[in-house]
Formats: C-alpha cells, sequence, structure tokens
C-alpha cells in the first residue's frame, strides 16, 4: 500500500518527545508506554537499537567514562518481558554494544543502561509511527569522529553515515562545504579555482576500458526497513543482499572496481547511498530491489531510471512513491535532517538520464532472458536513489516477491544467481559502449 508520510508530522513529533525529554521528570507517569518490540541491529558503520511502543516514549539520556556507559531513562513506563529479554539481543560480534542492563529507576523510569566496548558518538531519537511500526525510540552509536576517519581509507561509509546525521549530505548525494566560521583564517595567496568539474563527459572514442570501470551495487532496504515481505514471510532485504553480493563477484571477475552501498543487515539513507557512489567516482549505479502489489498475481521483472518530470506510468510512480518512504520507515533522524532536495535538473542530468536509459535498457535487455518483464521498456519515475546528477544510474526489480511464485523463485540461489549474471552482463554490455568519464 503507498505510505503517505508527514515530514512535518515526523518533525513535530520528534521534537516534541526532545523538549519534553530535556524537562526533568516532573510530570506524573501517565497511562505510561507500554514497550511493545525491541530489537539491535549491529554492524559495522553503526549499531542501532530500536524500543516500539504504543504511545510516544519520553526519553533523556546521558553518557558516563570509565568505563563508558550510554544511560537512558524512558519515562512513565515499567519494565516487561520485552524489556528483560533485550540483554539477551547483544551479540558478541556488536562493535559498540558489550552487554544491556534494565532495571526499574524509580517508579516512573526504566533506565537502560548500555555497557560499551568504545567510546560512541550516539544519536537517540523518536519516530512517529510509520507503515507497520508504532512509536520508535531510536538510539544509534556511531564511532567517533577519529575511528571513522581510519576507516575510510578502507570504507568512506562511516563518514558519510556521520556527515549525514549533521545535516551535510544532501538528498541527491552531494556533499555540503563544511561551515567555516569557527575556523581562524589562513593566510595565502588567492587560488583560483577549476569550475566544478561536473560536466557531462566529452566526446571520444567509445570506452575501450581504458581504466578500470568503477560500479555501486546498491541492496536495497536493510536493517530496521526490510523492504517488501513475500506471502511466505521472505524479505526483500535479505534477497536483494544475496543477490547483490553475487552481481559484486561477477563485476569483480570481469576486473572492474566494485563497491557495495551496505553489506551487512544494516539500514542506511538514501541519500548516503547515493553520496557513497559519488566520493567513490562511481560509473554505474545499480539498485537492487524486489517488487510488491497489493495484487498478489503481479509479476514480472522491471528496470527503472530517474525522471526529471513527471513519471512515465502510474506504476513507477506508486513504486517510486513505496521506495522513497524507505527513509521514514528505515527512521532517520528529521530534527538533524536538513537534507533539502535543491537538485537544479541540468545538461549534465539530462545526458546522465539518457545514459541510465541506455544502460538500464541492457540490463533489461538480459533479464528478458531469464524470466517474463513486467513491461517490456525502461520506465520512469523520481526515486530519491537514483539522483545522483552525473552517475547513470537504475533499479532493478528483479521480480515480484508479493507473488508466491516469483517469491519461490527469489528464495532460490539458482534465480538469484541468473539474476546477477543478467544485471552484470547488462552492465559490461553497457560499458563496452560507454565512454567514460576523464581521471
Ligand atoms: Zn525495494
Amino acid at each position: 500500500m503507498p505510505i503517505h508520510i508527514s515530514r512535518r508530522k515526523l518533525l513535530i513529533a520528534s521534537t516534541g518527545s526532545l523538549l519534553i525529554s530535556l524537562t526533568p521528570f516532573a510530570r506524573a507517569a501517565q497511562a505510561g508506554a507500554d514497550i511493545v518490540a525491541s530489537r539491535i541491529w549491529p554492524a559495522t558503520a553503526y549499531t542501532r537499537m530500536t524500543l516500539e511502543s504504543t504511545t510516544p516514549i519520553q526519553f533523556k539520556y546521558f553518557q558516563l567514562k570509565n568505563p563508558d556507559r550510554l544511560v537512558i531513562d524512558i519515562q512513565g513506563s515499567a519494565t516487561n518481558q520485552v524489556l528483560r529479554e533485550l540483554s539477551s539481543k547483544v551479540i558478541p560480534m556488536d562493535p559498540y554494544i558489550a552487554s544491556v542492563r534494565i532495571g526499574q529507576f524509580n517508579p516512573e523510569t526504566i533506565r537502560i543502561v548500555m555497557d560499551l566496548k568504545t567510546t560512541v558518538n550516539p544519536q537517540v531519537f523518536s519516530l512517529a509511527p510509520v507503515a507497520n511500526f508504532k512509536n520508535r525510540l531510536v538510539v544509534d552509536l556511531y564511532p567517533t569522529a577519529t575511528v571513522a576517519m581510519e576507516q575510510e581509507k578502507n570504507d568512506p561509509l562511516m563518514a558519510l553515515l556521520q556527515d549525514y546525521s549533521h545535516g551535510k549530505v544532501n538528498s541527491d548525494g552531494t556533499t555540503r562545504p563544511q561551515a567555516t566560521a569557527s575556523t581562524p583564517p589562513v593566510q595565502k595567496t588567492p587560488v583560483i579555482k577549476p569550475p566544478v568539474t561536473n560536466q557531462p563527459p566529452q566526446p571520444g572514442k567509445p570506452n575501450k576500458l581504458n581504466r578500470q570501470p568503477v560500479i555501486m551495487i546498491d541492496p536495497g532496504h536493510g536493517g530496521e526497513d526490510p523492504g517488501a515481505t513475500g506471502p511466505s514471510g521472505l524479505h526483500e532485504k535479505d534477497v536483494v543482499l544475496a543477490i547483490g553480493r553475487e552481481i559484486k563477484k561477477i563485476l569483480d571477475s570481469y576486473g572492474y572496481k566494485t563497491y557495495m552501498t551496505r553489506n551487512e543487515d544494516i539500514f542506511i539513507p538514501l541519500g548516503v547511498r547515493v553520496a557513497k557512489a559519488r566520493k567513490l567516482q562511481a560509473d554505474v549505479f545499480v539498485s537492487v530491489h524486489a517488487d510488491a502489489f497489493t495484487n498478489p498475481s503481479a509479476k514480472g521483472t522491471g528496470v527503472y531510471a530517474l525522471s526529471p518530470k513527471g513519471a512515465t506510468s502510474a506504476a513507477a510512480k506508486y513504486l517510486a512513491q513505496t521506495q522513497n518512504a524507505a527513509d521514514s520507515i528505515g527512521g532517520v533522524n528529521y530534527s538533524t535532517d536538513k537534507n533539502v532536495n535543491n537538485t537544479l535538473f541540468d545538461l549534465t542530468q539530462t545526458a546522465t538520464i539518457n545514459d541510465s536509459l541506455k544502460l538500464g535498457k541492457d540490463v533489461l535487455n538480459q533479464l528478458s532472458r531469464i524470466n517474463n518483464l513486467h513491461k517490456g521498456s525502461v520506465d520512469q519515475a523520481n526515486f530519491a536513489v537514483l539522483k545522483a546528477p552525473d552517475i547513470p544510474s537504475i533499479l532493478v526489480e528483479t521480480a515480484f516477491i508479493s507473488n508466491p511464485t516469483e517469491e519461490r523463485l527469489l528464495s532460490t540461489s539458482d534465480f538469484r544467481q541468473k539474476v546477477a549474471s543478467s544485471i552484470a552482463s547488462g552492465i559490461k554490455e553497457y560499458l563496452s559502449t560507454a565512454i567514460l568519464a576523464r581521471r
């Protein structure tokens, strides 16, 4: 079903809880938040803990040193079975949490103490109900800036997530210049900056692989955001991660440089996925999904590109809306979200979209050999994850996970393998005629 989310509503809701959380717990406990679910998503880039409640969760938090701890107090609530189970959800491999302890601090307050393995950068925020979720309290544990910087040598994801949480990443994946107000001016001779190199590749000879192509593979959803779920319970996020890993293997064997936006069960905001592709100067961005529709008979494979104007079909528009809801479902902190969309479509983007359509056609061609197509051509709509202004980007809906027959297909390694090699072949085909930007 389409999910209508009011950003404004979310913003008010999260600010409201935050304000209340900053006041001392003077109010009498109301009916009380009934914690109905708890989850922990450990990952290298950040670990997330989520509590879900029937009513908005009122909270405050603080950090303690020696040893490192994060303390979260929840007001108007009592410990229950769900909370008691929380400590058993911590896994030894969690990079940030060593253990979690729960206690009734006073009759109106539950205290959650997280024993940490390292100093962290916490972000704690609440989310209003959306999709199947009730009120959520989200605790994100990021590494400190130094650790993130160290990690960046291997993978820029951590630093980008930090930038994103500080509102420095735009929705099209471009990053904002850092505020320099507090930096003392440096004495220097005037430098004439070269123009922003955002131009389309210059016409020239077809690429004879004069350099290694860089491919960004984007398995959709992850973590709190399961994506679509099939009738027998298969999650889109798990299917597309498996397919993404297969695509990477094949493209690696072609000698390409390949990256993944996520290689774990982790929620990554759409803007960060695009930003990572831009940071690593990807030549191709391919987002992998599995479609869902209310009518279980809907089936077939589809490929999508960005539309600068309206969607090319109602189905594509519907799909883009549901996919763009990923950030609200996965849970981004709107109180620090300054990721306004200030994209201006220019000639670069027009050229990029033309390339995306070519790429999409090549991939769709290959996929037509292994499954029925939902539609015979590349559809277009306003997909947030395809907005890199300078990277040909497509979104592949591998099959309908909501269709019992296709869900079964998606669960087999044989079909996953076929999908992966079709996508890889399509990319290779596209690159055989594409002109790679000069580096
Ligand atoms: Zn999806």
